[in-house]
């Protein structure tokens, strides 16, 4: 383990963030939680502010932060594509002018960078499962675009910064991720089935429900994040994190319902433009690399999601 570091976080109110400052702060560092409560929570971080190591700011990342590390995990950015598309101006902003601001933080600092990218690089993806060397299938003009795009810029960002500066850079594309703290709006699958299936109320599958994704349980997502950042140097990525169970949505809800024990019905919505067909990432670089494999099986990492969900549905 590295000694005590501090580290930003950034949107670590949210989601994966205050996971992550959680295990930060279990190593023994200091953490920096950065977030503008766009999508995340005080709540999801308020255990953690007796800790005298732990400083949580409301901050835009669009704006310039000037503040002491030695690391920091770039992750702000609403992830939902509800939450994305509702402004997607700020979203390309976030992604974009963010980024320009924590790589201009990490120049300054000379702090070593992590950079939340996204499966979504894919887009509708030709190649499967997914490897780091495909390039992608990504609509620039449809609504999924302030997305896809804007982490496809910041990613061009880091690797730029990386050969103009020598930033240390590493770039983590994260595929579909869940379990508890998720929030319960947030419109994603799996908070939303399972709220869904705990409510009574129809379980709403995009489409035919055969479009498929491949769901990690955000422990081992953060296990991955954190040995990424404590790699060699030289491991810069882009690095595929996900699990590789592939499961189609009308799997997902069923094994929901299975779960629940609930009596909720299966309906169709329409699918939402330019969803994703097929996904799952091929994970080899992340075993050789870093000996790194998600361990929790979906059934387990649903039946926590679910005894959290219990308590907030
Ligand atoms: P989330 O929405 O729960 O967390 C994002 C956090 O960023 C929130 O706390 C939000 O308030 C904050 N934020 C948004 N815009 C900001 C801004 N301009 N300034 C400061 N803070 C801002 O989502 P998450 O699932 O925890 O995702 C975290 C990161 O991981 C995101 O960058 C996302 O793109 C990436 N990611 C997540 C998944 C997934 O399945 N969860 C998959 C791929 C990539
Ligand atoms: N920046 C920041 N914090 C710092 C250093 C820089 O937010 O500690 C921002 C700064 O506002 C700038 C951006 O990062 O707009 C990019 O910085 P860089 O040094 O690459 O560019 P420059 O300052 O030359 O425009
Ligand atoms: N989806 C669904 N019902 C919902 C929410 C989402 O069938 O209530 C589908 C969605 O159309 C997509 C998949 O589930 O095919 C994953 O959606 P999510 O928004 O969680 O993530 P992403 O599309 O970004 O992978």
């Amino acid at each position: 383990m590295a000694s005590s570091l501090r580290i930003l976080v950034t949107g670590g109110a949210g989601f994966i963030g205050s996971h992550l400052c959680e295990r930060l702060l279990d190593q023994g560092h200091e953490v920096l939680c950065v977030d503008n409560f766009y999508t995340g929570r005080r709540g999801n971080v308020a255990h953690l502010l007796n800790n005298p190591r732990f400083e949580l700011m409301r901050h835009d990342v669009n704006f310039p932060l000037y503040v002491e590390i030695d690391r920091v995990f770039n992750l702000a950015c609403p992830a939902s594509p509800v939450h994305y598309q509702n402004d997607p101006v700020q979203t390309t902003k976030t992604n974009v002018i963010g980024a320009i601001n924590m790589l201009g933080l990490a120049k300054r600092k000379r702090a070593r960078i992590l950079q939340a990218s996204t499966s979504e690089v894919y887009g509708d993806p030709e190649i499967h499962p997914q490897t780091e060397g495909y390039w992608g299938n990504v609509n620039p003009i449809g609504p999924r675009a302030c997305y896809d795009e804007g982490k496809r810029c910041a990613e061009t960002l880091f690797f730029d910064y990386q050969r103009q500066y020598d930033i240390k850079i590493k770039v983590a594309r994260i595929f579909n991720t869940y379990g508890p703290k998720m929030h319960p709006d947030d419109g994603r699958v799996v908070s939303n089935f399972i709220c869904q299936a705990l409510r009574g109320q129809d379980i709403t599958i995009y489409g035919d429900g055969t479009q498929t994704r491949s769901f990690c349980y955000v422990d081992d997502l953060v296990d991955g994040l954190m040995r990424f950042m404590d790699s060699p140097d030289e491991l810069i990525g882009p690095l595929n994190l996900g699990n590789p169970g592939e499961y189609t949505m009308l799997e997902l809800a069923q094994a929901v319902i299975r779960l629940t024990g609930s009596t909720s019905r299966i309906v169709n919505k329409p699918l939402p433009a330019d969803d994703p067909k097929q996904r799952r990432p091929d994970i080899t670089r992340a075993w050789d690399a870093l000996g790194w494999e998600p361990t929790v099986t979906l059934e387990e990492g649903l039946a926590k999601t679910v005894d959290y969900f219990r308590t907030v549905c």
